[in-house]
Order: structure tokens, then C-alpha cells, then sequence
């Protein structure tokens, strides 16, 4: 059954879309999750540069942690809707 979803990015955007695909809706929904975490940290490397540089380490390996689980959701999305055609 068609499902009506809506994401909500970090930016104020959002989207509304028809889900025909349940593991398609599943990937976008961990994608969503995985670009919002991405955000808050981007967030925090940038108060952490503002106070100290031990903090700013931690700040910056943990962005770029978010970054790759961002990009393998982003992959793992694609991959799926090129395969299923869906
Ligand atoms: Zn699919």
C-alpha cells in the first residue's frame, strides 16, 4: 500500500513523498536520520573551533564519522532503487 511521508531536513526543508517500496521508505528514512546526525555534528565542529583545540579533534573525527555513514545511507539508497527499479 502507498505510504505518504514526510522528511524533514536540518535547513527547514522537507519532502513529501509517495513510498510504494517498503525498503526503499526503510533506506530513506536511515539516510534522513544519517543526514540529520551529519548536521548536528557539523554543528558541534563548528562551536568546538570557537573554544579549544582538544575539543575540536574530538569534534572533527566525530563529523567525519557522521559524514561516511551519511554517504554509505546516500550509496545504499541508490543502490537499491537502481537494482529494484523502484
Ligand atoms: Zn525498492
Amino acid at each position: 500500500m502507498p505510504l505518504l511521508k514526510t522528511y524533514n531536513f536540518g535547513s527547514g526543508a522537507f519532502v513529501k513523498r509517495l513510498m510504494f517500496c517498503e525498503e526503499k521508505g526503510r533506506l530513506l528514512d536511515a539516510y534522513v536520520t544519517a543526514t540529520d546526525r551529519q548536521l548536528k555534528a557539523v554543528k558541534s565542529l563548528s562551536d568546538a573551533a570557537k573554544d579549544n583545540r582538544p575539543a575540536f579533534g574530538e569534534a572533527l573525527a566525530h563529523a567525519e564519522h557522521t559524514r561516511q555513514d551519511a554517504e554509505e545511507a546516500r550509496l545504499a539508497l541508490h543502490l537499491h532503487s537502481k537494482t529494484h527499479a523502484c
